[in-house]
């Protein structure tokens, strides 16, 4: 009763929230094939461990760090975007945070003014929109459809913009859906973009390494484009980070110095080790990143064979990060016998309880027809889950 309205406003992370639901579950001695988290199954590759533990025994890196981040780890990841993006980043374009949320949860905070309006591309990762609203802004959602392969186009932004809009938020490759905008789809609608001083561009590419397309475009490469667009970027999907928690932002200064202000009242800095494992990471040999995305890449197939053979379900061919978005509403309005089946959240909740295997209500991202399933887990517990799954929905009348 007494919590603010922002909070109030809000819904707890949907993707947090089932994964919460399935360790329940498997606490109490049930079964459960997770697939609701999207948390690489790998272990973080041993050459990051190795330099965290050397950063703890040299005794240096105990104190609080920058606020933005170590000056070596920064420059580290402005000469990666200059070496592998295309994009001139400097040191002092880089604030490091605690995950790629914090980064995004700290731009908004540093760009947004109340009733400002933020174009979120959808489906759309949970947590885009439930950020816009805690800084009391606008989300206004611009629909992909599965036809398109979830992909917005320019023309949907174009007709979208208004004088209130302030930024336009996407992540490519995309949670949930797995598209990848190539680069003469992001030209287009950069050219959108720069007919609108003043607006900005939050690309988050944290799933940058788990692209099968060989096309991955930086938004802030494109001509015009570098004053424009906050890019987002982390350790945890490509080098199985996760619990690191290490993100970060690349930006205009401006807009790094804004980010900068906040972080320094909310948490001060990342974890001083962490951002020691995080250099070796963005300096070291990709060859376990490479490995880990050949991986990914198997299961994609698997999944996606698997998924074909369930009846009533339709899903597009996901192009990068590790999550199918198949659309399961042919079975919404069917009954078990005793549940009817209303909607993604009904479903995702019945088939933990009566299937084992976790998913996430497509609703969280957008898209109430869909729910997310990763594939970040091993090729034997993703078999067994779709089995699972056809078993359990062929149970429905
Ligand atoms: N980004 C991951 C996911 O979508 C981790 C959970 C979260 O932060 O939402 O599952």
């Amino acid at each position: 009763m007494l919590l603010s309205n922002r909070i109030n406003a809000i819904e707890e992370s949907a993707t947090l929230a089932m994964a919460a639901k399935a360790r329940e579950f498997k606490n109490k001695g049930v079964d459960v094939i997770s697939l609701s988290l999207g948390e690489p199954d790998f272990k973080t590759p041993q050459h990051i461990c190795d330099a965290a533990k050397k950063a703890i025994d040299d005794g240096k890196y105990f104190a609080y760090p920058p606020v933005p981040g170590y000056q070596d780890l920064r420059e580290a990841i402005a000469a990666k975007y200059q070496k592998e993006n295309g994009v001139p980043y400097k040191a002092e374009n880089i604030v490091v945070s605690n995950g790629a949320k914090q980064s995004i949860a700290n731009v908004m905070l540093a760009i947004l003014n109340p009733g400002d309006e933020v174009i979120i591309f959808s489906p759309f990762w949970v947590s885009y929109d439930a950020l816009v609203r805690l800084t009391e802004a606008k989300p206004v959602l611009v629909k992909g459809t599965m036809e398109n392969d979830f992909k917005v186009t320019a023309t949907q932004v174009e007709q979208a913009i208004t004088s209130k809009t302030k930024a336009i938020i996407f992540s490519s490759p995309c949670n949930p859906t797995g598209s990848v905008f190539s680069r003469k789809e992001l030209e287009a609608i950069s050219a959108v973009v720069l007919k609108h001083p003043g607006l900005l561009v939050i690309a988050d590419e944290i799933y940058e390494h788990i692209n099968f397309t060989g096309d991955q475009t930086s938004m802030a490469s494109l001509p015009g484009m570098f004053e424009r667009t906050i890019t987002v970027n982390g350790f945890a999907k490509g080098f199985a980070m996760t619990g690191w928690r290490v993100g970060y932002i690349a930006a205009p200064k401006w807009i790094a110095d804004g980010s900068n202000k906040v972080q320094g009242q909310i948490t001060s800095a990342n974890c001083s080790i962490s951002q020691r494992g995080a250099l070796a990471a963005i300096t070291g040999d990709l060859t376990p990143t490479k490995k880990m995305v050949e991986e990914y890449r198997k299961r994609r197939e698997l999944v996606y064979h698997l998924l074909k053979e369930i009846p009533g379900v339709k899903a597009n061919y996901p192009q990068g990060a590790f999550y199918f978005f198949p659309d399961v509403s042919s079975y919404f309005g069917k009954s078990d016998g005793t549940t009817i089946l209303k909607n993604s959240d009904d479903l995702c909740l019945w088939m933990l309880e009566k299937g084992h295997v976790s998913l996430v209500p497509g609703g969280a991202f957008g898209d109430d027809r869909c729910v997310r399933l990763s594939y970040a887990a091993s090729e034997k517990d993703l078999t067994e889950a779709l089995r699972r799954m056809k078993e359990i929905l062929a149970t429905l009348k």
